[in-house]
């Protein structure tokens, strides 16, 4: 298992982003993974022609990785966002990345806060199904809605969120590199 530097996990325990369905829906399998993976996760494998797959929001991700002891897949122990690049470049400090981390969450934060403001009920576990679905909504709205500012504000909102995370996280990877999650 690799193990990150301290620093890296400093940043990584108060995210989550590439393990809760924030960033992405899919976590990608290497070839052979498959026959041995831990119960969840086999639970919520897919395969697609583009490969072998298991689900996001991980099911043993509980605010962090819950079987973060036991022997990784390799997208679990290999994965790092830009944002962590970023800071091994020293393009940026630990604690504006740290700080970046909390700004991201606090607009989550909001945007969970708005979804239960205007429908009233509890919103998509993860962010990628309230953004699908809040943009659905938005573009099934009849013109003549009275809701229609609010939601349209809440789908704005998403697109946003949408935007900094994928410019911040999301790695501009080499072409050599294989991809390492879908969404
Ligand atoms: S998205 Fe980046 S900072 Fe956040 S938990 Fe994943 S690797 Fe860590
Ligand atoms: S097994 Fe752990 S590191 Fe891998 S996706 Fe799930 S929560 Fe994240």
């Amino acid at each position: 298992m690799q193990e990150s530097p301290k620093q890296e996990q400093e940043i990584c325990v108060q995210c989550g982003f590439c393990c809760d369905g924030t960033l992405f829906s899919h976590a990608t399998l290497q070839p052979g993974e498959r026959v041995n993976l831990p119960p969840k996760l086999e639970q919520h494998y897919v395969q697609y022609d583009t490969g072998d797959y298991f689900k996001q929001p991980c099911a043993y991700f509980a605010g962090c990785c819950t079987i973060y002891d036991q022997p990784r897949l390799h997208i679990c122990s290999s994965f790092r966002c830009q944002l962590l690049r970023n800071v091994e470049a020293q393009t940026m400090l630990p604690s504006q990345a740290v700080q970046t981390v909390r700004d991201m969450v606090q607009l989550r934060a909001n945007i969970y806060q708005l979804y239960r403001q205007i429908f009233g009920q509890g919103a998509p576990a993860d962010f990628i199904s309230l953004r699908d679905t809040v943009a659905e909504v938005a573009q099934a709205l009849p013109a003549d809605d009275p809701a229609r500012d609010d939601i349209n504000r809440l789908a704005l909102k998403c697109i946003m969120l949408n935007y900094w995370l994928t410019k911040t996280f999301k790695p501009s990877r080499p072409e050599n590199q294989p991809e390492k999650v879908i969404c």
